[in-house]
């Protein structure tokens, strides 16, 4: 018995299904979830301490690598000054002009401590602004795991087969429409027909959460189009994307304005941080400005402020996104050579430093059901032949891959190695 498997059989004594996400538990693959012990730069440590190059990278915030010297040691040495304090600090002000310095269209920043809070408060505010109820959003889209949201859901809720869960009152998902990605003339028809009910359309600009699918040239472009028609506000989630498709994210990336941005992962180097920010007549209405209540004791935490602080200070460096870029490039053409050679039919999808491999004789996958029409069951032989080698990926097909700063040339090449092995055994 791996010390893995042993650790998780007395997690699952404790921890409902072992694991505190559910995505974690590797249902999707099938085995046992590696227990991590360690990881510093490209690299995760499992409790066997067996080494893997790991494109997960916490699931997309580590864009540095792991452990990184110079975020360790700002951790470290807030952490000596307190831990936390509920009343304000400077390290807040800091991140927070950063964010507003750096993202187009954030004059106000509000911090929080997870993904999911920063997109349950954009919609609340959203819906306070506008005094609208209906709310857009896509499928195959993840934004966290509040009610509203967790309708026609991915990344985790696909794996389990809910794309609604229960306990979301049915009112309250009648107030969530649920669109087609990359599917403009469905949002203008839905627009046409109850456009001056809809408060928010929310969106992730590159879908991270149904394996990885950027936006078809026009998409971003017309919800901006809709929402300034109707009067809803646009939603950019950019948990995922942020300071990861580029310095300023998708945003930056593909040139469309956010009404109101959400942010996480990267903006807290590792540690629990989101936000949520926009122009400042829609911010003024949030506590204590406004009527809009939203709150948390621990957000703003200073030892995260400094992790978020020290990681957005290294990804400034000059080149550190066009390198990402260049290794996710090797990467990505790298394998499909090998599943070429292999005569395994597989594309692939990116966007700065996000990818993904679709096991599929289509040429583009741009939609939630050409990623549902994939081969999962390869993927999953796949990913195990992977892991075998070293090679720690996702482990679901509806998962997007990461590069982070960290991966070396030989990782690279370590990585295309092991799939043209594994494609050789898949048949
Ligand atoms: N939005 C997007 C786009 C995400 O990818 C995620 C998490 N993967 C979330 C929101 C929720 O973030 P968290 O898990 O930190 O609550």
């Amino acid at each position: 018995m791996s010390k893995s498997e042993q650790l998780f059989a007395e997690a699952q004594q404790y921890i409902p299904g072992g694991v505190n996400s559910p995505v974690r538990a590797f249902r999707a693959v099938g085995g046992t979830p590696l227990f991590i012990r360690r990881a510093e730069g490209a690299y995760l440590y499992d409790a066997d301490d067996k080494r893997y190059i790991d494109y997960v990278q916490s699931w997309g915030p580590m864009v540095l690598g792991h452990a990184h010297p110079d975020v360790i040691e700002a951790v470290v040495e807030q952490a000596q000054s307190g831990l936390s304090f509920g009343a304000p600090t400077e390290l807040e002000t800091e991140l927070a002009e950063e964010l507003c310095r750096l993202w187009p269209n954030m004059d106000l920043v509000r911090f929080v401590n997870s993904g999911t809070e920063a997109t349950m408060s954009a919609i609340r505010l959203a819906r306070g602004y506008t005094g609208r109820d209906k709310i857009v959003k896509f499928e195959g889209c993840y934004h966290g795991h509040s009610d509203s949201l967790l309708v026609k859901a991915g990344s985790g809720a696909l794996t389990m087969g809910v794309p609604s869960s229960p306990g979301v009152p049915a009112s309250l998902a009648d107030h969530t429409i649920t669109l087609n990605y990359n599917d403009a003339d469905g949002v203008r028809q839905c627009f046409d027909e109850i456009g001056d009910q809809i408060a928010c359309i929310i969106v992730e600009p590159v879908a991270g959460n149904m394996n990885c699918i950027p936006p078809l040239p026009g998409f971003l472009e017309t919800l901006r189009q809709v929402c300034d028609q109707h009067g809803a506000l646009l939603i950019l989630d950019e948990v995922m994307t942020g300071f990861r498709v580029s310095l300023t994210g998708a945003q930056g990336h593909f040139g469309v304005e956010a009404d109101i941005t959400t942010l996480g992962k990267v903006i807290g180097g590792g540690m629990p941080v989101g936000a949520f920010g926009g122009k400042r007549e829609i911010m003024e209405k949030i506590a204590p400005l406004g009527p809009i209540y939203q709150a948390g004791t621990l957000s703003g935490n200073p030892v995260a402020m400094v992790a978020g602080l020290e990681t957005l200070r290294l990804v400034q460096e000059p080149g550190l996104y066009e390198d990402l870029t260049a290794k996710t490039d090797r990467l990505v053409e790298g394998v499909l050579a090998a599943a070429r050679e292999a005569g395994i039919p597989l594309t692939a999808n990116r966007a700065g430093s996000m990818f993904g491999f679709f096991f599929t004789d289509e040429p583009q996958v741009s939609n939630y059901q050409q990623v549902m029409a994939c081969d999962n069951e390869r993927f999953n032989r796949f990913f195990h032949g992977m892991l075998a080698e070293g090679v720690y990926l996702a482990p679901a097909s509806y998962e997007a891959g990461f590069m982070s700063a960290a991966h070396s040339d030989k990782d690279i090449e370590d990585t295309i190695a092991a799939a043209r092995k594994v494609f050789g055994q898949l048949g």
